[in-house]
């Protein structure tokens, strides 16, 4: 029992009957007005509901009908929930007609670092600032970003920019700073699985970026993000960053090939990262105008003024001008299969 259909004719008085009687069973709920039909999502377990429960809620008014879903993600499913997504962040909306790239440095390297490059890639038309302050890097001896400090400048070059902010989130402890400086929550892909985080990004009220894990297929993936939905929030964006597999031409394998198949098994927008996804730079727009034809609702670009003096993924970030090039191109890709690029 994970979804109830009402009937057209159901009043407001019965759907509160229904939601109180779904509350006493310990369930939250969700509840879906469509064009034709209202639906309740069910979340919890709802494989205890015994058979006899079952019926009682089926003869109860207002409702029409009752469905299981048999998929192991439920609220992620397209089952549960047919139309996409989407995601309202300030002035912009992730998951509708528009495509938005968010750009900038893997690593927030200082102040004027920062918002020089947030103003440069605003200027080439990135309607966010990426940038980690952060960093989960293989090696302890490597920089490892510069923390709070890293998510004051980010803050800075937004209210500068207007450009709002997505930024990677490590440790539960540092949330409340993320809910204060960030817009977009960002969880790596060496955290995919990290379902304490998941399950504490999930209670606050903060849009996140769920990426792929290093060797996640995608139903994991799916799973991971029911993680964060199961807590009440609804704003989960996927994003695809390449998977580890035999071959060692690129960083990664870019599986362009889950943008479709995401977009049939889920209703969450879906960004990808071209740049950890080949981890090199010249390789990189090729794959971002591949990902726009794909049906992906953003990208997730790296910019740095200055690659080889970058203290983290310098091979693999585009220089400003670069891109510049580049979104002049996605601009046009993007008007072929009837989305927008601002
Ligand atoms: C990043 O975005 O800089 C990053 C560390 O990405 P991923 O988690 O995909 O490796
Ligand atoms: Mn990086």
């Amino acid at each position: 029992m994970d979804i109830i259909v009402l009937s057209p004719e159901a009043t407001e008085e019965q759907i509160q009957n229904i939601l109180k009687r779904l509350e006493q069973f310990g369930f939250k709920t969700t509840l879906s007005k469509g064009a034709e039909r209202t639906i309740i999502g069910v979340i919890g377990d709802t494989s205890k509901v015994t058979e006899d429960e079952e019926e009682r809620f089926k003869v109860m008014p207002g409702v029409e009908n009752i469905m299981r879903i048999l998929k192991p993600f439920k609220i992620a499913s397209k089952d549960f929930k047919k139309a996409a997504t989407q995601i309202r962040i300030r002035d912009y909306v992730i998951g509708g007609k528009a495509i938005h790239v968010m750009a900038g440095p893997c690593s927030v390297e200082g102040r004027d670092m920062i918002i020089d490059i947030a103003r440069r890639v605003k200027d080439a038309g990135a309607t966010f600032l990426r940038g980690g302050a952060y960093k989960p890097r293989t090696s302890p001896y490597s920089f490892q970003g510069l923390g709070e400090e890293g998510l004051k400048y980010l803050k800075e070059a937004s209210e500068i920019t207007g450009l709002p902010v997505v930024t990677e989130l490590m440790d539960p402890r540092d949330i409340e700073l993320f809910v204060e400086y960030v817009d977009i929550i960002q969880i790596g892909a060496r955290n995919m699985q990290n379902f304490r985080l998941l399950l504490e990004v999930g209670k606050v009220n903060k849009p996140v970026l769920l990426k792929r894990g290093l060797s996640a297929t995608i139903k994991e993936w799916l799973m991971s993000a029911e993680y964060v939905l199961s807590q009440g929030n609804p704003n989960v964006i996927l994003c695809e960053r390449g998977i580890r597999t035999f071959e060692t031409a690129t960083r990664n394998t870019l599986d362009l090939s889950a943008v479709p198949v995401l977009k049939q098994m889920t209703h969450l927008p879906v960004v990808v990262d071209p740049s950890h996804g080949v981890g090199k730079w010249d390789l990189v727009p090729a794959m971002a105008k591949a990902a726009i034809a794909a049906g992906a609702d953003g990208l997730l670009i790296e910019v740095h003024h200055n690659p080889p003096e970058a203290l983290s993924d310098g091979e693999q970030s585009l220089r400003p001008d670069v891109f510049s090039d580049l979104m002049k191109e996605l601009k046009a890709i993007a008007s072929v299969v009837g989305r927008e690029l601002m």
